[in-house]
């Protein structure tokens, strides 16, 4: 059995990543830029109020109390259209352009109405108070983001305010996804002895899909040589990666084995853990294909130990695994010892001191899926016999 983080090396480097390409800022959360992102224009680009209040010339204010002349409005959204000359003030809102003459904004709260037509000033003001400097959050030329950035909703709020309409990013991965197998149906039709319902396909779906790939759907294909080619040579064809489930263990009908030994460059892996253990990956005509087991957790682990990080580095992202942390058992986690890694299904809360604390979500066999949805992490069981209740145990997060 060939170890975890070997597995993880040889497939890492077999799938470099994606070209970049302009994507629209609509379009680019989640992306991860290929270039610097540069500011076109300052943030502010004009002064404006910090506060709704009176724009004054602070020097105006140097014997507070004082009432100054209101001469006019300041709206945010429009040019003010008024000055401040000596002894002036303007109402102004936040937002709003300072209005020229005046240097200062005292806030609404530090003044009174009156005497008739003009505005009373109870502290004295200082030049700048309350005003935002043109490129005071942002310079033109500015690099905003460095290459590498995983661009979330901050990003995109930021790519706005300099009127960006598109970013130099790595595009998301187009990931097939397929399922294998004679007893596979993927409609509501109610089911006939031997058939059972296509699960993994609408997981891996899923899986792709919240990895931030666009998952594109190869269907369900029978035990079938020419039916299995037929699907993976258009997977191939309009896809960056593809995930084939079913069909790569030792069965006499396991004929994407078959299949992809004739098309691609594969290894065949048996890994020491579990579930996950068989785990077919190489590339047909240059695209990384995934062979994942056809036992529904044994996809899933296997999808999140080996796929993820691979389409997660194709698409840029600097981390590419999941976090491992440690967490207490509430209860004990008993294993054999067999030279595997065993990864239990857990889940995961953490109390008042911010300590997380795992118990199992329920069954453990590989078609058991039901808890791996439960789960929201995976205990890592080193070989041996487990941790006891109380004990201390490495949890790879799944959220
Ligand atoms: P295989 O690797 O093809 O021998 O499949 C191993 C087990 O996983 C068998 O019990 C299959 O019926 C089951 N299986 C394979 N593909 C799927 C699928 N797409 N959805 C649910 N179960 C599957
Ligand atoms: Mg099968």
């Amino acid at each position: 059995m060939i170890p975890v983080a070997r597995v993880r090396e040889v497939i890492l480097a077999a799938c470099p990543q994606l070209p970049p390409a302009a994507v629209p800022v609509a379009d680019a959360l989640g992306r991860v830029t290929a270039a610097p992102v540069v500011a076109g224009h300052d943030v502010p680009s004009f002064p404006n109020s910090a506060m709704d209040g009176f724009a004054v010339r602070a020097s105006d204010t140097a014997a507070a109390p004082v009432a100054l002349d209101l001469v006019g409005t300041a709206a945010a959204g429009a040019p003010p259209g008024v000055e401040v000359g000596p002894g002036q003030a303007v109402r102004i809102m936040t937002g709003a352009v300072v209005p020229a003459g005046a240097d200062a904004i005292v806030m609404v709260e530090r003044t009174s109405p009156g005497p008739e037509g003009r505005v009373t000033i109870e502290v004295r003001a200082s030049p700048g108070d309350h005003i935002r400097r043109p490129g005071e959050d942002l310079r033109a030329g500015q690099i905003l983001f460095e290459p590498g950035t995983e661009l979330g909703p901050g990003h995109l709020g930021v790519l706005a305010s300099v009127g960006a309409e598109t970013v130099v990013a790595i595009p998301p991965a187009r990931v097939g996804v397929l399922s294998t197998g004679d007893e596979l149906t993927a409609g509501i039709a109610p089911l006939v002895p031997g058939q059972i319902r296509d699960s993994n396909r609408p997981m891996l779906l899923a899986l792709v899909a919240r990895a931030g790939c666009i998952p594109v759907d190869l269907g369900t294909v029978p035990d079938d040589e020419i039916a299995v080619t037929a699907a993976i040579q258009r997977g191939v064809a309009g896809c960056d990666a593809i995930l084939t489930s079913g069909g790569v263990s030792v069965g006499d009908f396991d004929y994407v084995k078959t299949v992809l030994d004739r098309l691609g460059d594969m290894h065949w892996w048996q890994i020491a853990v579990k579930p996950a253990k068989p785990l077919a990956f190489g590339t047909v005509h240059g695209t990384p294909v995934f062979g994942l087991p056809g036992n529904p957790v044994s996809s899933l682990v296997s999808f999140e130990l080996f796929a993820r990080p691979a389409l997660r580095q194709m698409m840029g992202y600097r981390t590419l695994f999941r976090p491992e942390v440690p967490a207490v058992a509430d209860e004990a986690l008993r294993r054999r010892p067999d030279g595997k890694v065993h990864m239990v299904r857990v889940i995961a809360t953490a109390d008042a001191d911010g300590r997380l604390h795992v118990r199992s979500s329920g069954g453990q066999g590989s078609h058991l899926l039901r808890s791996m949805a439960l789960a929201n992490a995976l205990a890592l069981l080193p070989d041996g016999d487990g941790v006891a209740e109380g004990g201390t145990v490495k949890v790879m997060l799944l959220t």
